[in-house]
C-alpha cells in the first residue's frame, strides 16, 4: 500500500449561518485526531432538507470571515462551484483526485450518522472515507438496523486508524456540547435579538451589513 498521507478532516454543512457549534467541534477534533486541517465544506444545494436562507455565496463568505485567523481550518467551495444537489460522494471523489493517498475523514454530528443510510451511495462514501462522529450526550446510538450494524462492523477506538487506512472505519468522539443552532440563530436575528457570542463578531457583522437573516427572509 502506498504511504498515506495525514488525515483531512471534512466538515460539510448548509452554514447558514457558521457558529461555534461547528467551529469549536472542528477544532476540538482536529487536534485531538493529529488531522492536517479542516476543510469546510458548505453545500450548495443540501440534499435532505430546505434551501437555505442565505445564498451560497453569503454562506461562503461568512465561513471564509469566520475561519479567517484559524490555520487548521480551511473552506472549500468544490459544492458551491458544482452547483445542483450536494452529494458528499461526489466531493470526495474529487478530493481523491486532488490529494491521492489522503485518508478523508467525514465529520458528522452524531444526529448525520443516524440517518447515514438515507444518504445517497452511502455504502460507496464509506470506501472513500472514514466517518468521525461528534458523539452530543442528548442522542443514543441505534442498537439494531444499518447504523448499528455499521457500528458493530467498523467502530473504531483509536484515532491511528484513520491515519493507517484510506476509508472505512468509524470513531465516535466527545467533544464540548455546545447547543447552538443555525436555525435558533436566524431566529434571534430577525425577532431583533443579539446573537453575539453564539458565533463569530466578524459573521455577525456580515450579517448586520448585508441584512441576511432579516424578518421577510427567515
Ligand atoms: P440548522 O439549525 O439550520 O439545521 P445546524 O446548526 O445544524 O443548522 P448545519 O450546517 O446543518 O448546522 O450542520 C453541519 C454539521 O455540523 C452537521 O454534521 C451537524 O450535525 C453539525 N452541528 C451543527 N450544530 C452543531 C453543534 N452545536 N455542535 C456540534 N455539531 C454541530
Amino acid at each position: 500500500m502506498p504511504h498515506l498521507k495525514q488525515p483531512i478532516g471534512i466538515l460539510g454543512g448548509t452554514f447558514d449561518p457558521v457558529h461555534f457549534g461547528h467551529l469549536r467541534m472542528a477544532l476540538e477534533l482536529y487536534q485531538a485526531l493529529d488531522l492536517a486541517e479542516v476543510r469546510l465544506v458548505p453545500c450548495y444545494q443540501p440534499v435532505h432538507r430546505k434551501m437555505p436562507v442565505a445564498t451560497p455565496e453569503q454562506r461562503l463568505k461568512m465561513v471564509t470571515e469566520a475561519i479567517a485567523k484559524e490555520s487548521a481550518f480551511t473552506v472549500d467551495p468544490c459544492e458551491i462551484e458544482r452547483q445542483g444537489p450536494s452529494y458528499t460522494i461526489d466531493t470526495l471523489k474529487t478530493l481523491h483526485a486532488l490529494l491521492p493517498n489522503t485518508p478523508f475523514c467525514l465529520i458528522m454530528g452524531i444526529d448525520a450518522l443516524l440517518s447515514f443510510s438515507s444518504w445517497h451511495q452511502w455504502e460507496n462514501i464509506l470506501d472513500l472515507a472514514h466517518l468521525v462522529v461528534a458523539h452530543r450526550p442528548q442522542y443514543q446510538l441505534p442498537q439494531t438496523g444499518i447504523v448499528a450494524d455499521l457500528l458493530k462492523e467498523r467502530l473504531r477506538h483509536n484515532a491511528i486508524d484513520l491515519h493507517n487506512s484510506l476509508a472505512g472505519n468509524i470513531l465516535l468522539h466527545p467533544v464540548t456540547p455546545l447547543e447552538i443552532s443555525s436555525t435558533d440563530i436566524r431566529k434571534q436575528i430577525a425577532s431583533g435579538r443579539n446573537p453575539r457570542f453564539l458565533l463569530p463578531d466578524s459573521v455577525y457583522n456580515y450579517i448586520k451589513e448585508h441584512g441576511t437573516y432579516s424578518i421577510s427572509r427567515i
